[in-house]
């Protein structure tokens, strides 16, 4: 088992790969404990779940919505929950966010933890503190900031995941390595094989480096005042192609990587053969790299969705692999670019 400890401000977290769900006790320090889940992983595991009220939610992102939130505050309520409360989510992205809002808003904020049952949400939403539901067709825009005391990602329960839901979370991992970690990306191109078929001791490892690059960069601005930016790598293109398409986030992002490869190969920053070999890792873990939504579409999802300073966008872009540059692009550029 691995531990990464994340530090926040005001509190921190601990991040234990490897560790098994029937140890979840060991964590919650004696305090009543409130379970959420949603159908699937209570059908595949709520046997081997702590006796405790289990509120179950619907699989999918269209749980995170306003009246689950209240129904599940209700539950809390009728159930004599406290200040001194422990709230766990067991489940995917969509549960921890949940739990992770519900947590932090009931009684002005209970202490909560995570056992992470995909791959995304092991590499990716289980560091950070970010939380929240939808509104509107507008992903997280309502929630807060807060580090879950815990995450037990139980690399054994990604053996039930389905095969594309695995591969949606490698495309944060890819994400990761292009950003700082050269290494990790020739490890992935060279035993891709090995990691498809779920090899333990090579997931640990690869979950391991992950949560440590996310919780370096998330330290260093808890908040998302600038540095974080660079974790926003082929997410620009990558939300709007999600939000115009509906398809999932994780094969948006692989969409959304290339697309910023190609950007930063007609910048000069990356060469055609790491383009390249981005293209294919992609397209051998079974993600998308094109999509056949109309450019021009995505631009305009892409234009609308932007909150930020008028005509320029922040960009990150690619300095070969490993390294990233955050630019800001002026949006008629980027029309210009798409038009090629
Ligand atoms: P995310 O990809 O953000 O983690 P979800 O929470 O929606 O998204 O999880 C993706 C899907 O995988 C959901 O349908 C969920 O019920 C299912 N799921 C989560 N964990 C497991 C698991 N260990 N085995 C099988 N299915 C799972
Ligand atoms: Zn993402």
């Amino acid at each position: 088992m691995e531990l990464v400890e994340v530090k926040g401000s005001e509190s921190f977290s601990q991040i234990l790969i490897g560790e098994s769900i029937d140890n979840l006790k060991n964590y919650t320090s004696n305090s009543k404990l409130f379970i959420i889940t949603d159908g699937n992983v209570k059908r595949l595991y709520s046997n081997r779940f702590p006796i405790a009220p289990l509120y179950c939610i619907e699989p999918g992102e269209t749980s995170k919505n306003f009246q689950t939130t209240i129904d599940i505050y209700r539950w809390l309520l009728e159930n004599n929950a406290d200040r001194s409360s422990f709230i766990v989510g067991i489940g995917g992205g969509v549960v921890c966010d949940m739990a992770g809002f519900v947590a932090s808003t009931f009684m002005r904020g209970v202490n909560f933890g995570f056992v992470a049952t995909t791959l995304l949400a092991q590499v990716d939403a289980s560091v950070g503190g970010k939380n929240g539901i939808d509104l509107d067709g507008y992903k997280n825009i309502i929630g807060t900031f807060n580090q879950p005391k815990f995450v037990i990602c139980d690399i054994s329960m990604l053996k039930t995941l389905p095969p594309i839901e695995f591969a949606n979370g490698m495309a944060e991992v890819v994400k990761h390595a292009l950003i700082s970690d050269k290494s990790m990306f020739d490890d992935i191109e060279k035993n891709r094989i090995e990691i498809l078929a779920l090899n333990e001791r090579l997931i640990e490892y690869l979950v391991t480096r992950n949560v440590r690059i996310k919780a370096s960069i998330v330290e260093a601005d808890e908040r998302e005042n600038g540095l974080r930016r660079v974790l926003n790598l082929g997410h620009t293109w990558g939300h709007a192609v999600e939000k115009l398409t509906g398809i999932p986030h994780g094969q948006a992002v692989s969409i959304g990587l290339v697309f910023a490869a190609n950007l930063s190969l007609e910048k000069g920053l990356l060469s055609l053969d790491e383009r390249n070999r981005l293209e294919s890792i992609l397209s051998n873990i079974g993600l998308p790299i094109t999509t056949d939504a109309n450019p021009k579409h995505i631009f305009e999802v892409l234009q609308k969705d932007k909150k930020r300073d008028n005509e320029l966008v922040h960009f990150v872009l690619m300095k070969g692999i490993g390294s990233v540059e955050v630019e800001k692009i002026n949006l008629k550029e980027l029309e210009k670019f798409i038009q090629k």
